[in-house]
């Protein structure tokens, strides 16, 4: 065996987020505490569930517990368990490198912020686990024996570039970490936390809901001023989800979703459960404040545990939530499933599939709630977790109309806020028959576009949609309460009222046969780039705008498309003209005069190219395009 000591590099990354732990940006350090722990539950959890499924595998489960010991001389603390344990390679690949995904999109938005407080905003939302011992300590050593295995490892680091690592010949089985505290520093309110009190107080405020004993050493004096030395359990053990709502203060909610959410900041909301009945089961889920950095990874995991009769069964467990509320974190514990369910299992279980089904439409109601009872919070939740939402309405199509109904976006109503569908729908003008929509990459050139023109003369709100994800769900959603979504980039518009239409109609005739034979042709000479040319009624100022049909794929998505590798055909579109722009009734004019003239061919690809420009297309050939225009204007001088 070797029991050389070895020493090591940690990756660049772990690197860095130790130095940001020992110069200790944040300010809550008690929380050092909260995460040993917690990785020490897991730790537990995970052995009992090994021990369950591997009857053969040789390990002690008889007193399975976490054990605190304070050593005021050495000022040392130690959290020591007897769970899974670590082999050497585990702790190389787990302690020396950071595996999370989104740790390099962390430090990169760690370096950009320069403002003071959000340093600490992130390592809350990321949190750092084990790394946060270095916020106390000048050292720290791990010594650790994977359950099953005869060798252990020792390890040590004062949180430098390098840590030692040494392979031993015994250690108890599990892990003890030994944190060598920095020295007392009343400025900078770091506490003792070698002060027994202190860490008692610490424990229940954040790791009463423990499953596992946590077991602290601690001094009695007795009558007979002896001083005596007790173990005892300083955390109650006690479930949360399993007790009644008014036993359980909101601080201890708060605590138990940091646990399980590795986030230090506090949740958005939380959700309770119980079902009584043929399958029962309880639910403690809570809606994060923020987005985690990596929800749009393609390996992010979703972040339900399940527990069957209070023994954790696994994280991450898909089957409980859709994909479009990822983000949704906590605990269902179950009491008829077998210790023994998989994953494989539970995604065809039709158990499971109700309680997916109930937990969903509570998230759902919950959020709605929010709508009315706490504005802000929903508005929060809107900006941190709208876009993923929004996935739900492609996938889940039995709880489309309630996802429409929490749906906020971008409008014409207003320049900054958003608004609801269903504002949209109360401000409805008399007669409007369609939700009016326009999706695009951003605000300002959708919001410009000619396509908007119309709308905006004759005052009808259009929304905004500016999400990749809007794109998709506006394809396959067809109507809201009963109204339909109409792009207005799309088909043909109408927005004219009966009246107008009557006196609209015989001027509209004449136009139609006056500009007949300009159409033809342009529809001939440009037929590279756009199916059909034909007047346009949505255009007040501009000569002209490129729509699709109702059933086209639209630019932004054709883009997407492309972008994600996908070989799809040029789609061609049609180029709408405004029969009152001098522009446009100039060509009309020239055309019926001199049809040989070969400027006209270039007026009209001009036109072209300025309306494929308005809606922030992009040209094929931009250097012929701006040639033609400057030849133009030359001529003008
Ligand atoms: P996190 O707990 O957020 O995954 P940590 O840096 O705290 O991150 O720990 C990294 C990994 O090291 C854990 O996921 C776990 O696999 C392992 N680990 C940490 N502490 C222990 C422990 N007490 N017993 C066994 N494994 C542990």
């Amino acid at each position: 065996m070797d029991t050389q000591v070895e020493t090591l590099e940690f990756e660049a990354e772990a690197r860095q987020l130790l130095q940001l732990m020992v110069h200790s940006i944040y300010s809550n350090k008690d929380t050092f505490l909260r995460e040993l722990i917690s990785n020490s539950s897991d730790a537990l959890d995970k052995l009992r569930l090994e021990a369950y499924r591997d009857k053969d595998l040789q390990v002690d489960t008889a007193d399975l517990h976490i054990g605190i010991e304070v050593d005021k001389e050495q000022r040392t603390l130690t959290v020591r368990d007897n769970g899974i344990g670590m082999s050497r390679d585990d702790v190389v690949a787990l302690i020396g490198t950071i595996a999370k995904s989104g740790t390099v999109d962390f430090l990169h938005k760690m370096k950009e912020s320069k403002d003071a407080a959000a340093p600490q905003d992130l390592i809350g939302q990321f949190g750092v686990g084990f790394y946060s011992s270095f916020m106390v300590a000048d050292k720290v050593t791990l010594l650790t024996r994977r359950a099953g295995e005869s060798d252990a490892t020792s390890w040590e680091s004062s949180g430098g570039g390098t840590y030692t690592i040494e392979s031993l010949d015994d250690a108890p089985q599990g892990t003890a970490v030994t944190l060598y505290l920095k020295p007392e520093d009343k400025d900078d309110q770091l506490f003792d936390y070698t002060d027994g009190w202190k860490i008692k107080e610490i424990v229940k405020r954040y790791s009463d809901f423990i499953a596992w004993p946590i077991r602290m050493g601690v001094e009695r004096t007795g009558k007979d001023g002896q001083a005596t030395h007790e173990v005892e359990t300083i955390n109650s053990m006690k479930a949360l989800w399993a007790r009644s709502k008014n036993e359980v203060e909101e601080h201890e909610y708060k605590d138990f979703y940091k646990h399980v959410s590795h986030d230090w900041n506090d949740p958005l909301e939380i959700i309770r459960m119980k079902a009584e009945g043929t399958f029962e089961y309880q639910a403690l889920l809570f809606i994060p404040s923020q987005a985690p950095l990596d929800l749009f990874m393609r390996d992010r995991k979703r972040g339900i545990q399940l527990y069957v009769k209070r023994v954790f069964i696994m994280d991450d467990c898909e089957a409980l939530m859709p994909e479009y509320l990822r983000f949704i974190k906590g605990v269902v514990d179950a009491q008829d499933l077998s210790l023994n369910v998989s994953r494989e299992i539970l995604q065809q279980d039709r158990q499971i599939q109700m309680m997916r089904r109930r937990l969903v439409k509570k998230v759902l109601s919950t959020v709605q709630d929010m709508m009315t009872s706490n504005v802000e919070h929903y508005k929060t939740f809107w900006a941190q977790f709208g876009r993923v939402v929004k996935e739900g309405l492609i996938n889940d199509a039995e709880n489309r109309e309630t996802i429409l109904g929490i749906v906020s976006s971008a409008s014409t109503y207003h320049a900054e806020q958003l608004t609801t569908l269903r504002q949209y729908l109360d401000r409805m003008k008399d007669g409007q028959q369609d939700i009016y929509y326009v999706t695009g990459e951003s605000r300002s050139i959708i919001e410009s576009s000619p396509h908007m023109e119309a709308f905006r003369a004759k005052g009808f709100e259009v929304l905004l949609l500016t999400d990749p994800v809007d794109e998709m769900w506006v394809e396959s959603v067809r109507e809201f309460d009963g109204k339909r979504f109409q792009s207005i980039a799309k088909g043909q518009v109408d927005l004219d009222t009966e009246e107008e239409k009557q006196t609209a109609e015989s001027d509209r005739d004449q136009q139609k046969k006056d500009f007949a034979d300009l159409l033809s042709w342009m529809t001939t000479t440009l037929q590279e780039d756009v199916k059909e040319v034909r007047l346009s009624s949505r255009l007040t100022t501009s000569p002209a705008c490129i729509v699709g049909d109702t059933h086209d794929v639209t630019p932004t998505l054709e883009k997407m498309y492309r972008a994600m590798g996908q070989d799809i055909p040029p789609i061609k579109r049609i180029l709408e003209l405004n029969p009152t722009h001098p522009l446009v009734s100039g060509l009309q004019k020239a055309y019926g005069e001199r049809k040989d003239d070969p400027g006209l061919a270039e007026t009209a690809e001009l036109l072209y190219g300025m309306a494929h420009l308005a809606e922030g297309g992009e040209l094929s050939d931009p250097s012929r395009f701006i040639r033609l225009l400057a030849d133009r204007l030359a001529r003008t001088l």
